[in-house]
């Protein structure tokens, strides 16, 4: 590597740039090494971003960087540019981007690689260390006590979580309490091989592996679009073989790896590959390992969720992002990247394929696919001996109900108890009730820092509101007029209360959040469900995130209403997926199923078009929408949010924006508001937007490069909290 004289140094700030520093000394630095430098008055972890000949900054205000972290670069070029490129993208500041890449514990300054030495205390040191040292050696009595719990501990992690200097270490060994020793060899990475071979592929099956494996040398986008159940992983594991075969690397992202665990033990039946699973319930030390397994090509498949896209490998071979078109892999605050665009842009970088799966894909990724028709598998049929579901909808008009679930819905799930099959509700809301209502005079009860209602909790007992969190005790009347009130409406509780008094001797579970807190409650859960203790099952959107269940016979939705008439383009998008997802969960085995959608609109549209024509028929008349519309992916969108605790200022700053986009006049662009966000006001903030929409990346691009950089001289920015989300996916 050459040595320059300064490096240029990314600092988790949200400051958008970069900061020089002379290099330090001793051996070169360059792009890619994490060096402490000289911030304030803090001394902090730095990325370089790159080594400069020059600097602008005057050599009395230059300070040096003091040392580098490792011998090696942190981030290899490919990942340093791919992160550089989403900053720029992205609009986020550069250093908060590649620290946010960074486990926690390379964040704080721990070495790159695994320390092959380790501490312990000697006999000498367990007698007598905390016996003998006087109180005031706070640091020494610190690493003591952690070693005393730990046994043993890198010297890196020992000094960070007692906040001491290595002197301190070497203090303790002076004394003869501690001393360092040599980590055991771990083993030799076994070969991989098949444990167990799966079923023999179908015709669809085989050709998608076909064209995946054709284009393992270089760069595809393939969509695998296949119904549920139609055999996606069974794909994705054949092409895994292939590429393992080849000595490289998979990268597998996923919605959420609570809602996966058969993905995974499906992974692991497989392959006898070590394989790096990076999922929240991780701690620091354990994210750090799977980190470096996968930098140093140890793990042979990686399988995480969104900020998994940002994983060193050693040989990358292929990424699948499995449930492509899940809102999961859009980051909601602060560095709003998406993973599956992310993916795009790292696979093509990296010159590897990349595999988008769905029963329901995005219709960006339809769109791209029609353009690349040679990159599309199709898989239309059940794989094994499962048929399609058959849906109906239930015109909630016309048939009484009870709790929200109509006569004929009751009826049929009646039949399907009673010929031995399960049966699964969807709804998507939960607690008790949506609403709590005075009928005497009007009043509900509503969040008081939100515009929203609260929802009723543990049938009754509490209000919550499901937007800031904000919790109540019931109150015993209306808070206006002191009648008694009522819960109106209903959300996963109460639907179990009511199918528990329609259907008393049935065994019944409900999955959702409020439900599924413990740690390892889901996963029990669902293996009741597989062992059929489960007969009737309620849930949310979490029951329509990837579980197979074979028993389940009869699938109903109970409310398909919420979506149809939003003012979001994407509403209907999710709406249709969502219902097809939850379809797609009856009559996996060889029990043919049904799903049962009840609405108050029986003639909309899309509900007409999905049942006629499946989520393909949808997807046509949604693209023909937009491109009418002018829509994404038609068009590229970029939301400007502001808000602030007094109502006027985000609107006015806002408009102050807007008013000064005429200086940067870009064909094409255009921008629509400001408007008051959909709900206006959260968690005490009021909120508001407006949103730019370009023909194309590249005039968003170059529109958003003069504009953004003069917005945080308005005046106004001062008094709000701005935003802006490139390629926005919630418009709220
Ligand atoms: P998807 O990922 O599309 O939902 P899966 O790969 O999970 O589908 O397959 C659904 C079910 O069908 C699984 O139980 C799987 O083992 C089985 N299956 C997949 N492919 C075949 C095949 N070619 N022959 C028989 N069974 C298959
Ligand atoms: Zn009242
Ligand atoms: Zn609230």
């Amino acid at each position: 590597m050459d040595r320059t004289p300064y490096l240029a140094v990314a600092i988790d700030t949200p400051l958008r740039q970069v900061f020089d520093y002379r290099a330090p000394e001793g051996a070169a630095v360059g792009a890619g090494f994490r060096v402490w430098v000289p911030f304030g008055r803090r001394r902090v972890v730095g990325v370089v971003v790159e080594g400069i000949d020059q600097t602008e900054v005057p050599a009395n205000k230059l300070r040096a960087a003091f040392e580098a972290i490792d011998a090696e670069p942190t981030l290899d070029p490919g990942l340093l540019s791919l992160l550089t490129w989403a900053a720029e993208y992205y609009r986020h500041p550069v250093g908060e981007v590649l620290t946010s890449a960074l486990p926690v514990l390379l964040r704080n300054g721990a070495p790159v690689r695994e320390e092959k030495f380790l501490w312990r205390l000697t006999e000498l040191g367990r007698e007598k260390a905390l016996a003998t040292l006087p109180a005031r050696s706070v640091r020494l009595r610190a690493i003591a006590q952690y070693l005393t719990k730990q046994e043993q501990a890198p010297a890196s992690e020992i000094l960070s979580a007692t906040e001491s200097p290595s002197s301190a270490l070497r203090n303790l060994e002076a004394r003869g309490f501690v001393e360092e020793f040599a980590r055991e060899k771990t083993d030799i990475v076994p070969p991989v091989s098949i444990v167990r071979a799966g079923p023999p592929l179908n015709e669809a099956q085989t050709a998608a592996v076909e064209r995946i494996r054709n284009t393992l040398d270089f760069f595809a986008s393939h969509l695998l679009y296949g119904v549920t159940g139609s055999g996606k992983t069974e794909v994705y594991l054949h092409v895994i073989e292939a590429v393992l075969a080849r000595g490289q690397q998979v990268l597998v992202l996923v919605p959420e790896i609570a809602l996966t665990p058969q993905l995974i033990s499906r992974f692991r039946a497989r392959f006898d590959a070590p394989l790096a699973v990076l999922h929240s319930g991780l701690n620091d030390t354990e994210r750090l390992a799977a980190w470096r397994d996968a930098r140093e090509g140890t793990a042979r498949i990686v399988i995480g969720t969104r900020s998994a896209i940002f994983t060193p490998l050693l040989h990358p071979g292929l990424i699948i992002i499995d449930e492509e078109h899940d809102a999961s892999f859009k980051q909601q605050d602060g560095f709003r990247y998406s993973a599956r665009d992310l993916s795009l842009v790292r696979a093509q970088r990296l010159g590897i394929p990349v595999v988008l799966g769905s029963a329901t894909p995005s219709l960006e990724t339809l769109a791209r696919a029609r353009k690349q028709p040679e990159t599309l598998s199709l898989l239309s049929q059940r794989a094994g001996s499962a048929r399609p579901p058959q849906l109906a909808l239930v015109d909630l008009r016309k048939h009484g109900a009870t709790q929200g679930i109509a006569t004929p819905t009751v009826m049929t799930i009646r039949r399907h108890l009673d010929a031995g099959g399960q049966v699964m509700l969807f709804i998507n809301r939960r607690g008790y009730a949506p609403v709590l209502f005075c009928p005497n005079c009007g009043w509900s009860a509503h969040c008081r820092r939100c515009d929203a209602h609260l929802t009723v909790h543990a049938r009754g007992r509490d209000l919550i509101c499901h937007h800031c969190g904000s919790q109540e005790p019931m109150p015993p009347g209306c808070s206006n007029c002191f009648a008694d009130v009522k819960p109106v409406g209903q959300g996963t509780e109460r639907i179990e209360e009511a199918l528990q008094q329609l259907f008393p001797g049935a065994p019944m579970a409900r999955i959702d959040r409020d439900s599924m807190r413990r740690k390892g409650e889901l996963e029990e859960t669902l293996a009741r469900v597989n062992r059929g203790e489960i007969r009737i099952l309620v849930g949310t959107q979490m029951l329509t995130k990837g579980h197979d269940f074979p028993q389940v016979t009869l699938v109903v939705v109970l409310n398909a209403d919420q979506g149809l008439f939003s003012t979001d383009f994407r509403a209907s998008e999710r709406l249709a997926q969502t219902i097809v997802q939850v379809a797609g969960r009856a009559g996996r085995a060889d029990r043919p199923g049904e799903v049962l959608i009840q609405t108050e609109y029986p003639e909309h549209p899309l509900l007409t078009l999905l049942l006629t024509g499946g989520y393909a028929a949808f997807a046509d008349g949604a693209l023909t929408e937009r491109e009418q519309s002018g829509w994404p992916p038609f068009a590229r969108i970029a939301l400007l949010r502001a808000e602030a605790t007094d109502q006027d200022a985000p609107l006015k700053f806002l408009q102050d924006a807007h008013d000064l986009a005429v200086d940067f006049p870009v064909r094409g662009v255009q921008l629509l508001g400001p408007a008051p966000a959909p709900m206006e006001r959260r968690a005490g903030r009021f909120r508001a937007q407006l949103m730019i929409r370009a023909p194309s990346h590249s005039p968003l691009q170059k529109f958003l490069s003069g504009w953004l950089p003069i917005l945080a001289m308005l005046p106004e920015a001062r008094r709000v909290r701005w935003s802006i989300d490139v390629d926005a996916a919630e418009l709220s």
